[in-house]
């Protein structure tokens, strides 16, 4: 563990800096798999895992809305390093469960605060080192670190509050107006009437889970999602496991086929995307019978894969609906009223409660407030190495995953990376490690985050001025493409010109 810089104070407390060599922001499932790849990889490195929340999970533990679950299979959406042996979808508690083996196994707990909340970054040039400063949550006493290395696991959207848009009328509605973000664990839905504002996975979630419960729940969309129905299993795990071939060659090898079926339905989406839209429809088809009114409701603007994907277990939400239960209604909202929601084509829908399944709102890294040498840091003047470094950012590494693959995958690939990158700057006796821009690149065209043709959730596009720039070369943009990093990453020159030393 790190040692106080005064001798006195392990904590980080009341201003006495403890020094790690690495410090990672998060206990999410980036955090923990950080700490897990530091553990085995760099076992000589000392570091700690710093979280604001009382507890370990980020995303699996924010969210508490009834039927929270994983819109990934969990083989590809865990750890490559430890099987997952449940249904491929999972549940938030299934979820942490896993998460809570993981750091039981690799005694990550030892290395981790709860409640504390990193508020600045300053980088020393002549110390080389980061500073950090912030707050414990539970007494409000001041911490401080030191660190030779970040490694930002702090997710991208703000966990205490979602995204709501504003309506006329909002104040004038009677019942809860709930975001599913900040689910009141008391709320009481038995045989109210509830409208869901949103068409995303959320929705999708909430919608079967509260179903039987109301007395009739509605989704309001603007406009529809594409939805992938399918059994919440996989044939061939399902029979590997008669076989009683062991967990870890399934995991492994259940991998490598969703990676393989995943790799091809995207360049379908890409190849033909209008077949794959068919394919799509005739989905959800099977369900709702041929007199329902698909191309209303369910038929999407954009084409497949521009905005996540949500697989639907067993199809429930279109079980919900063909039941009678809950209905979809595509229109927009005029304003709230007392009793519901006016829609713009003048219907009226009633409603007990409202649920705002209307997004997140994007953090650039953690709402730390980054500084180099007493210089405030703008990340939206940077440009990002690969979506992981920062040009002019010394020593840090942020873990931002997939939107058309599970998050986790570039966990893994991060992990190796970093401790590649620790390692090589070790053995050649450097300690820090800045990305710059070759001098033919300064002149290039300063891109956004990602290209909204290929991706564009709404929290994106709300935030996107906020976010690192990207050039229109690999190696400065987040490719959102696995199956190319896993051979590139490894393959990675550390001795680059990319690369600037000290
Ligand atoms: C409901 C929902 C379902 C999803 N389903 C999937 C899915 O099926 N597949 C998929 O690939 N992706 C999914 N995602 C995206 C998901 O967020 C990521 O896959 C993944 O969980 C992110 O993990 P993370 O550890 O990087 O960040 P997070 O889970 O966001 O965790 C970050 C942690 O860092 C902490 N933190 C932030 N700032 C600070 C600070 N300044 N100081 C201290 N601590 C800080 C936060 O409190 C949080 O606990 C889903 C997202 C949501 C919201």
């Amino acid at each position: 563990m790190g040692q106080a810089e005064n001798g006195k104070n392990r904590s980080g407390q009341n201003g006495a800096a403890e020094h790690f060599d690495v410090l990672i922001v998060g206990a999410g499932i980036s955090g923990v798999g950080a700490g897990y790849h530091l553990t085995h990889q760099c076992p000589d490195k000392s570091f700690v895992i710093v979280e604001d929340q009382e507890d370990f999970g980020g995303t699996w533990l924010t969210h508490k809305y009834p039927g929270i679950r994983s819109d990934s299979d969990l083989h590809t959406f865990g750890y490559r390093f430890k099987p997952w042996v449940g249904p491929p979808i999972a549940t938030a508690d299934e979820i942490r469960t896993y998460m809570g083996e993981v750091i039981e196994e690799n005694d990550l707990a030892r290395h981790t605060r709860y409640q504390h909340k990193i508020l600045t970054a300053s980088w020393s040039e002549k110390d080389q080192r980061w500073t950090l400063s912030g707050v414990r949550e539970d007494t409000d006493e001041p911490i401080a670190f030191t660190a030779n290395f970040l490694w930002m696991c702090q997710g991208y959207y703000h966990h205490k509050e979602g995204y709501t848009p504003e309506w006329k009328g909002m104040d004038a509605f009677k019942g809860p107006i709930v975001h599913p973000q900040t689910w009141p664990e008391d709320l009481d839905y038995k045989d109210k009437k509830v409208v869901v504002i949103g068409s995303g996975a959320t929705a999708a979630t909430i919608i079967p889970a509260m179903a039987n419960d109301c007395s009739h729940i509605t989704m309001l969309q603007r406009s529809p999602t594409y939805f992938r129905p399918g059994r919440n299993e996989i044939e061939i795990t399902e029979q590997l496991r008669e076989l009683g071939i062991q967990e870890d060659w399934i995991h492994e090898i259940t991998r490598k086929y969703i990676l393989k079926e995943q790799d091809e339905f995207t360049r379908m989406c890409f190849e033909h995307p209008e077949d794959v839209k068919e394919e799509l429809l005739n989905g959800v088809r099977e369900y709702l019978g041929s007199d329902y009114d698909i191309k209303t409701h369910f038929t999407p603007k954009y084409l497949p894969w521009r905005q996540r994907l949500a697989f639907v277990p067993d199809g429930d939400i279109f079980q919900g609906i063909a039941s009678g239960k809950a209905s979809v209604v595509t229109d927009e909202i005029e304003c709230f009223t007392e009793k519901g929601i006016l829609l713009r084509s003048g219907e009226t829908l009633e409603a007990d409660i409202i649920i705002t399944a209307t997004g997140f709102d994007l953090s650039v890294l953690g709402d730390i407030a980054f500084t180099v040498d007493e210089k405030p840091v703008d990340f939206s003047d940077t440009v990002t190495y690969r979506g992981m470094m920062f040009t002019g950012l010394p020593n840090m590494v942020w873990v931002f995953g997939y939107f058309r693959a599970s998050w986790t995958l570039r966990v893994d690939l991060l992990g190796d990376f970093v401790c590649r990158l620790l390692k090589h700057m070790d053995a050649t006796g450097k300690t820090s490690v800045t990305p710059r821009l070759r001098p033919d690149e300064k002149d290039l065209p300063r891109l956004p985050w990602i290209d909204e043709n290929n991706f564009n959730p709404g929290y994106m596009l709300r935030s996107m001025h906020l976010m690192p720039k990207r050039l229109d070369k690999r190696e400065w943009q987040h490719t959102q493409d696995y199956w190319m990093e896993k051979d590139e990453f490894p393959e990675i020159d550390l001795e680059g010109d990319e690369f600037v030393y000290a």
